[in-house]
């Protein structure tokens, strides 16, 4: 029979156990639910219980509540009883219940939900007989791996030599032995050999038994990582986790590291949920990316989220990046400094190898302008010196980069007669030209139709193309540079599964000569004969209105520039070019001089003058309905709720605006921001705020309609 406990017989349900569940979103209930066991189940066992009509998976949680009496008030389901329990698994831990809750209150998230859905999706369907035999089937992978492993007695000379660390590197490693436990800022050049530091950490934890934790900011970043994690511990098991696996590689790689038989796991931001019974280090690269925070449900940051694990497993983390966050900055700083020293910081500022890091070279436009005429910069993409930079280039057989954050042929396809543009009839956007298939498509909601004729306003047939897309730029470096082979990546060429491996590969293989793409082909990847890399448009981030767009783009081409030249040969005549209006800007100034540490001084200073993040603490309610006025007003009465309240004394609410996109797909968005000076003040208005959220979305005549989220330390505003 398995394990499956058979509670049908009478007189054998004795305790009352709390059991979790993901109710649905806003549901009255709350979502630790009293049932009836037979056994006081330990907390963290997973179970499967009756609600409503269904079977659904549940965490034990603690004892239940004896007291309460199942048909009195306030309980709204009688009690009932655990329908199976899945004991053939441990328990999850009590600190991984301790996480769960903590980013259910810190996001303003139900308990259940974060918890239910930290799991894999497919172990909550599975029943115990289910269970067992995935259970079966992990024991046999784990039984494969140790076989596939060398034994330890194995020719030690037939293991290839680690490479001997670099002075800063065992400086580095040092200092990270004889610290306490607790967050380190690992402040390294691109190249500078942050991963081999990570390494070495994680063999130092592995041989004291503990498990280890890696991020990664995005997938396609995993297969590297993973080859070279691989090698270096070629005994130990290594399982990823992250969305591009099948359901089923998922679960197993999450019932390893929960069963404490994977000593190392790699993944994106999901795997910071993962259950390590054993966890002794916690590596975050790239900290500064803002793909570890999650944009939908649970609007959670890995990367604080690691920071908080951490802490309260007494387990170091390692936050790596060239271009920190400027709230991880500002956490490393000493008090002295006016930071606020809650991490260490360590530095590598030297290039693994001595190689030099790419010279910055500034495109001065209005100088362009004043010298070629005003065509050479508005009708061609690139300026005379770049093209003929990336000429040079192409003669000695080399590889440039061109950067354009914007897919598409362009960004508007408007008539020449009557001024028609090609927006959409469901959003408050343009759509797209895509040239490659002649469709005008929305980038925001997907509405796509083939290009007229004619516009559909006049019926004059000349539609022209405004602005520019990475399409276009295709084209027109294509008629720049006659021969050259142009490669182009971004996610329109990449939407089928393996093309971003196999334009990757073509990129290496050095089948292309000038590849245009957008923001993604910046990250982790290696190209060892790319020397130039150029961003076209940059300005754009400088008069953004999101205040944090500087600092991506000096990470963006920090980091594109890393890319540029890592063979200390070809790193002598590596180049980033910058095409710029405003030459003189102190952010191209401190990245001419790879100066980060003088861009963050600069910039903390402006948001410590404007009082913004790191000085502050934002979150944003997001509202969304069927009209502009519904969305605010739903917005002002959740408002002037709590002009009263003391928990609002130190919290100030913004009105409330028009999303930056204010319709989408036909419905209408809002949003309004919250700040304050400490993080415990806003959060106490958070919480005394969700029954009034709830209660005044109910309320709103559009209830079906009306949805509301909340994001606490929002990326995007
Ligand atoms: P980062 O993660 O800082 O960008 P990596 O750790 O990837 O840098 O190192 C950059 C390159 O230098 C890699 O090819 C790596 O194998 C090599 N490397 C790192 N440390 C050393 C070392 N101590 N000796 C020789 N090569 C090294
Ligand atoms: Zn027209
Ligand atoms: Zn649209």
């Amino acid at each position: 029979m398995e394990s499956v406990t058979d509670y049908s017989q009478p007189g054998r349900t004795s305790v009352r156990l709390k059991v979790l569940v993901d109710l649905p979103r806003h549901s009255p209930l709350d979502p630790l639910l009293d049932y009836l066991a037979p056994e006081p189940w330990p907390a963290g066992t997973l179970v499967r219980v009756p609600l409503g009509r269904r079977e659904v998976c549940g965490i034990v949680w603690g004892p239940g509540d004896e007291a309460a009496c199942p048909d009195g008030e306030g309980a709204a389901v009688a009690l009932r009883e655990i329908a199976q329990v899945l004991d053939a698994l441990p328990p999850l831990g009590e600190a991984w219940r301790r996480l769960a809750a903590f980013a259910a209150g810190y996001y303003q998230r139900s308990l259940g939900e974060v918890a239910l859905n930290a799991l894999p999706p497919d172990l909550r369907e599975l029943d115990a007989t289910q269970l067992a035999r995935r259970l079966r089937r992990g024991d046999k992978l784990d039984r494969e791996a140790a076989k596939a492993a060398p034994s330890p007695s194995a020719d030690p000379a037939a293991a290839t030599p680690l490479p001997e660390p670099s002075d800063e590197q065992r400086e580095v490693l040092a200092q990270l032995a004889s610290m306490p436990p607790g967050p380190v800022l690992l402040f390294g050049a691109t190249g500078s050999g942050k991963t081999e530091v990570y390494l070495r950490q994680a063999q130092r934890v592995l041989e004291a038994g503990g498990q280890v934790l890696v991020l990664v900011p995005e997938i396609n970043l995993t297969p590297q990582l993973e080859a070279r994690l691989a090698a270096r511990f070629p005994g130990r098991r290594l399982v990823s986790l992250h969305s591009g696996l099948t359901p089923a590689q998922r679960l197993q790689g999450w019932l390893a590291a929960h069963r404490g038989r994977a000593d190392l796991v790699l993944g994106t931001r999901m795997a910071i949920f993962a259950s390590l019974p054993r966890l002794g280090l916690i590596v975050i690269d790239e900290e500064h990316d803002p793909s570890y925070k999650q944009q939908e449900g649970a609007r959670y940051s890995a990367r604080d989220l690691a920071v908080w694990r951490g802490r309260s497993e007494g387990v170091p983390v390692l936050l790596g990046s060239a271009t920190p966050s400027l709230e991880s900055w500002h956490n490393a700083l000493p008090a002295a400094e006016g930071g606020a020293g809650r991490y260490r910081r360590l530095d590598m500022p030297a290039r693994i190898g001595g190689g030099a890091l790419p010279r910055v070279r500034t495109v001065d436009l209005a100088r362009i302008a004043a010298q070629f005429g005003k065509r050479a910069v508005y009708s061609q993409p690139l300026a005379p010196p770049l093209v003929e930079a990336m000429r040079e280039r192409l003669a000695r057989g080399e590889q440039s980069l061109v950067l354009l954050n914007r897919r598409g042929y362009a960004p508007v396809l408007h008539c020449t007669s009557c001024g028609w543009k090609s927006d959409c009839a469901h959003c408050s956007a343009w759509r797209v030209f895509h040239r490659s298939d002649r469709t005008l498509r929305c980038h925001h909601c997907g509405f796509s139709e083939r290009v007229p004729f004619a516009c559909p306003s006049c019926g004059d047939p000349d539609l022209q193309p405004m602005g520019r897309g990475t399409e276009r730029l295709e084209e027109q470096i294509a008629e720049l540079l006659p021969g050259a082979r142009i490669g182009r990546i971004d996610a329109d060429t990449t939407r089928h599964k393996g093309s971003l491996e196999s334009q990757l590969a073509q990129v290496h293989d050095g089948e292309i000569d000038v590849l245009v793409g957008t923001q993604m082909v910046a990250k982790g990847h290696d190209f060892r004969r790319m020397t130039l890399v150029a961003a076209v448009q940059a300005d754009a981030a400088l008069f953004s209105s999101d205040f944090r767009a500087p600092e991506r783009l000096f990470a963006l081409l920090m980091q594109a520039g890393g890319r540029a030249g890592r063979d200390a040969e070809l790193a002598g005549r590596s180049e980033i070019w910058l095409q710029t209006w405003h030459a003189a800007h102190p952010l191209y100034a401190a990245l001419r001089r790879h100066d980060y540490p003088a861009f963050a001084a600069a910039q903390l200073l402006e948001r410590e003058s404007a009082a913004m993040p790191p000085y502050a603490f934002q979150a944003l309610l997001r509202a969304e309905a069927r009209s502009q006025e519904a969305a605010c007003s739903f917005l002002d009465a959740v408002s002037a709720a709590t002009l009263d309240w003391p928990e609002a004394a130190e919290v100030l609410i913004f009105p409330p605006v028009p999303a930056p996109i204010q319709r989408v797909a036909d419905v209408e968005r809002a949003q309004m921001l919250l700040e304050a000076s400490s993080r415990q003040a806003l959060h106490r208005l958070l919480a005394r705020w969700q029954p009034v959220l709830q209660q005044a979305a109910a309320r709103t005549g559009e209830a079906r309609v009306l949805r509301w989220a909340l994001d606490v330390d929002p990326l995007a505003i």
